[in-house]
């Protein structure tokens, strides 16, 4: 037990400097950031491209800060009922406005489904990540995006950590018609820095799954050329709302 407490005790004080870290590291950058802007003005349009770069260089350090504040951040979940297709609505808005530019985006919901006990911001994430990944692998060819919502019948799952199974009623998808993940990608494909990109961090999956494990839900990958395809099992919102981990979750899934 000693042993077992002192790494618990490690771990916290990692996540503890991650934390501080993240933090102090992002207010240097916001100078860096605000003095190439500034120079931006008054510099030769021949040099514009360096400030330029140092500003997009600033933000993926930033970029990349924000994700590690999420893993460093082991306070326990704030969950509540999240309506999904609200959550999708508006990562398509964002999508749709930025990097998914020219990618169809589908949307095949089950307006029936209940909701998702969990916490929309880091719910966000995860959709945001995934549906960037997917537009990523098709913008090239102006391929498309099928978002789906549905539920899958009778999964139940041991969380860890806990001696009770709950069950994942709930299945978010999403589904590209790009060129598949590469065979020798997919053992380490949820592992932090795996990456295939030239300006790729290799921790949008990392996080998925860190997400998706700390609401107890399951992520599962299916990929061939013209059809990869992710899907979330989250549980179910059920009034009122019992600790998960301590009893079952969720109601059961309707009969088909
Ligand atoms: P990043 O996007 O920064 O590379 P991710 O963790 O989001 O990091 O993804 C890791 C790698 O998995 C990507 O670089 C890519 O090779 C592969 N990948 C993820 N999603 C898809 C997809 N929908 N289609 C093809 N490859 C994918
Ligand atoms: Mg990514």
């Amino acid at each position: 037990i000693g042993q077992q407490l002192s790494h618990r005790h490690a771990a916290r004080s990692v996540t503890a400097m991650a934390a501080v870290l993240a933090h102090e590291i992002k207010n240097p950058l916001s100078g860096i950031r605000g003095a190439a802007q500034l120079l931006e003005e008054g510099v030769s349009a021949e040099d514009r491209p360096l400030t330029q770069l140092i500003r997009d260089e600033a933000d993926r350090i930033v970029a990349l800060v924000d994700r590690m504040e999420v893993f460093a951040d082991d306070r326990p979940l704030e969950r509540q009922a999240v309506n999904i297709h609200l959550v999708l609505e508006h990562v398509r808005r964002v999508a749709e406005n930025g990097f998914a530019r020219g990618v169809r985006i589908i949307e095949r919901y089950d307006p029936s489904l209940p909701p998702v006990l969990g916490n929309r911001d880091q719910l966000v994430q995860v959709f945001l990540n995934l549906i960037k990944n997917a537009a990523e692998a098709v913008v090239a060819e102006g391929g498309e995006v099928v978002l789906a919502t549905g539920y899958r019948h009778g999964v139940r799952v041991s969380v860890p950590g806990s001696t009770s199974r709950v069950s994942l009623p709930l299945v978010i998808s999403v589904q590209d018609n790009g060129p598949g993940i590469p065979a020798d990608l997919h053992q380490h494909l949820f592992d932090p820095f795996v990456t295939t990109k030239k300006k790729g961090t290799g921790l949008g999956l990392a996080l998925v799954a860190k997400i998706v494990s700390d609401h107890g839900g399951i992520v599962e990958f299916d990929s061939m050329p013209r059809r990869t395809v992710f899907r979330v099992m989250l549980p179910m919102y059920s009034e009122p709302h019992r600790e998960l981990g301590n009893r079952e979750l969720g109601n059961q899934p309707p009969q088909e």
